[in-house]
């Protein structure tokens, strides 16, 4: 029996940290235990950050709360859960036969890192007043960008899995709370992957590009639809080799590696959303790894 005489030697204090961590895990559900009324659950979970996929028979009609779900010919669809997720909400169901059957969805909750950039421009953390008007122009088209949901054929490639984008160390993960030159700041909501100024950047599924422009944070980025409500972003490039509209295959390079906008040196910041609503590109690429939907 290792855990008995392990509590004795080290106290009960820190035996109830072990058991509260045992009992944590336990409570994390597996990918089986998720239950939906109406659907099939082909992958993920709900917890902050990821998403799930499921499908409906044909002609079944799919809504979160009270917005309408798209789903694909195979009545496949995705729901994704941002870091900051309400607490409960309604997935309903309509069959073709008209019967609604629901599920409350509520996210795992997950614990985040704090992370601490110094060094930055003071322009870049406090924006001087006369970039304001290009932020807001920046934050507007990249909302535009993000309800173009036309994926020129490639929708639901991601379903094969993602390839990483760029190969490095990682260096900066979802959800971070950020805290740049000492100032407290929104989190982060990417995957960062250092990796040498002109390294290619490679479409990790197929979709279809919905922004490229050079914007004030984020530097030269490129947007991508995914299909199924997915959009995918790329930041801080030195150079872009692909435009608006343009139809990429997996593996497609869109561009290379840099440092422009805020960024402290050469990285690629990797990020997914559903709806708007930010993802952990990780997590996502995992969540759809073991599922193994589409062989
Ligand atoms: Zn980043």
């Amino acid at each position: 029996m290792l855990f008995p005489s392990l509590f004795a030697a080290i106290g009960s204090c820190f035996a109830q940290f072990i058991l509260a961590m045992l009992i944590c895990l336990a409570s994390t559900l597996p990918v089986s235990a998720l239950q939906l009324n109406g659907a099939n659950l082909l992958a993920g979970e709900a917890v902050e950050g990821g998403v799930i996929i499921a499908a409906v028979p044909a002609g079944a009609q799919v809504t979160l709360d009270d917005m309408s779900v798209a789903t694909d010919a195979d009545g496949r669809f995705m729901i994704g859960f941002h870091r900051d997720s309400p607490d409960i909400m309604i997935l309903r169901v309509t069959g073709a036969d008209g019967v609604t059957q629901q599920t409350t969805l509520g996210a795992r909750q997950r614990l985040y890192d704090i992370q601490r950039i110094d060094g930055l421009k003071s322009a870049y953390v406090s924006p001087p007043d006369d970039v304001l008007a290009r932020i807001a122009a920046d934050a507007d088209d990249v909302k535009r960008a993000r309800t173009r949901h036309d994926a020129g054929g490639q929708a639901g490639d991601f379903l094969r899995g993602f390839d990483m984008p760029v190969t490095g160390r990682i260096t900066g993960i979802y959800g971070s709370q950020r805290i740049l030159n000492g100032a407290p700041r929104a989190p982060h909501y990417g995957i960062d992957i250092a990796a040498a100024k002109g390294t290619p950047v490679l479409a990790p599924a197929g979709g279809r590009v919905t922004l490229v422009k050079d914007l004030y944070f984020s530097g030269w980025t490129v947007l991508i639809t995914h299909g199924f409500g997915l959009n995918a972003a790329f930041l801080h490039m030195d150079s872009v080799s692909v435009a608006s509209g343009d139809v990429v295959r997996r593996g497609t390079q869109i561009g290379t590696v840099g440092s422009t906008g805020r960024s402290t040196g050469p990285h690629l910041d990797w990020r997914l959303d559903w709806q708007g609503r930010r993802l952990d590109a990780a997590l996502v690429r995992q969540q759809i790894a073991v599922s193994r939907i589409s062989g």
